[in-house]
């Protein structure tokens, strides 16, 4: 019981961490993808992450965009643990040799219609790796690719704001 108490007073000190949220995007400001607007993801989007090849820096700013600072499922994004339930893919990384044909499979695995979101500058067009001897290519050279965050790795902030084009929220 003391161990309870002691948790809710941590709780009662702390308060909430979360950043205020920004305005959703006014109409006209965001153009959502053909795609998403297809899809019908206006207000939520369940999201299947695939690291294709990333270093790693693109995760960690992804968990810290469904963390509880920038808390990305307030606007309606939702990580899900197969393609099966998804309604988008989140890509990172250069896409490997290795990996290239587990994006295809996963891809195909997601039902249509679907977005895919290319995150980070290695997605988008190989970043530091490109030319590399395991490098096959672009998110984009593999599946189709709808939403580009750019950065190496992208801010929280540029995440979450690339999720609400999807979201609408
Ligand atoms: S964009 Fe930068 S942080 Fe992301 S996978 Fe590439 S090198 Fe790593």
């Amino acid at each position: 019981m003391p161990e309870v108490l002691g948790l809710w007073r941590l709780i009662h000190r702390v308060g909430r961490i979360a950043e205020p949220a920004r305005p959703a995007p006014a109409a006209g400001e965001v153009d959502p993808p053909e795609r998403a607007v297809a899809a019908g993801l206006a207000g939520s989007v369940q999201i299947r992450h695939v690291d294709a090849g990333s270093c790693n820096g693109c995760e960690v700013e992804i968990g810290s965009a469904f963390g509880p600072v920038h808390d990305a499922e307030r606007y309606g994004a939702r990580l899900v643990a197969s393609p099966r339930h998804a309604d988008a893919l989140v890509v990172t990384g250069p896409v490997t040799r290795n990996m290239a044909e587990p994006l295809r499979r996963t891809y195909e695995a997601v039902p249509g219609p679907k977005v895919v979101v290319a995150v980070g500058d290695c997605a988008r067009n190989c970043g530091v790796f490109a030319g590399a001897y395991g490098v096959v290519g672009s998110v984009a050279e593999v599946v189709p690719v709808d939403v580009e965050i750019a950065g190496c790795p992208p801010r929280p902030e540029a995440i979450v704001a690339g999720l609400r084009t999807l979201t609408g929220r």
